[in-house]
């Protein structure tokens, strides 16, 4: 179980409290993340990456993502069979998945709602993290399709 991140604190101070350092290696794949926020997998993380950090090798850019993960500043984001993709987002929010482009997109959830305002949840269950996920059209391919329409 990934421990969240405190909002009010620093990545660097996140990465201490888990006994470890930002190393300019981390920083650059945590920046990747940071600004760009497309959530791209691994793989498109390292190409980003490098154009920083040249001799950076896939293998290192997997363990950042997982130290990255392990102490909370990032999460992962698993659909279907597609390899995993790495969001900075730390705040409550689903993910929409367009099933023309692929991109993946926040949706944030509503302010002062929580899960349990939203799922109908038996009283015996405990949530200790949620992960929700639609699928359907984004936007650009809703109009690109009714522009298709018109035609
Ligand atoms: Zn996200
Ligand atoms: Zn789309």
């Amino acid at each position: 179980m990934n421990v969240p991140a405190s909002k009010s604190s620093s990545p660097e101070e996140t990465i201490h409290g888990h006994g470890l350092r930002m190393t300019d290696q981390r920083r650059a794949v945590f920046d990747v993340l940071m600004g760009e926020r497309d959530h791209p997998t691994a793989v498109e993380v390292f190409t980003r990456v490098r154009a920083k950090v040249p001799n950076i090798s896939l293998a290192t850019v997997y363990n950042c993502l997982d130290t990255l993960t392990a102490c909370g500043l990032v999460k992962t984001v698993a659909h279907e069979r597609e390899s995993a993709r790495y969001c900075p987002n730390l705040e409550e929010h689903a993910h929409f998945f367009c099933e023309s482009c692929g991109t993946v997109s926040d949706i944030p959830l509503r302010p002062r709602k929580q899960p349990q305002d939203v799922w109908n949840f038996p009283a015996d269950f405990s949530i200790s993290h949620h992960e929700v996920s639609f699928g359907g059209t984004c936007p650009k391919c809703a109009a690109k399709a009714a522009k298709q329409n018109r035609n």
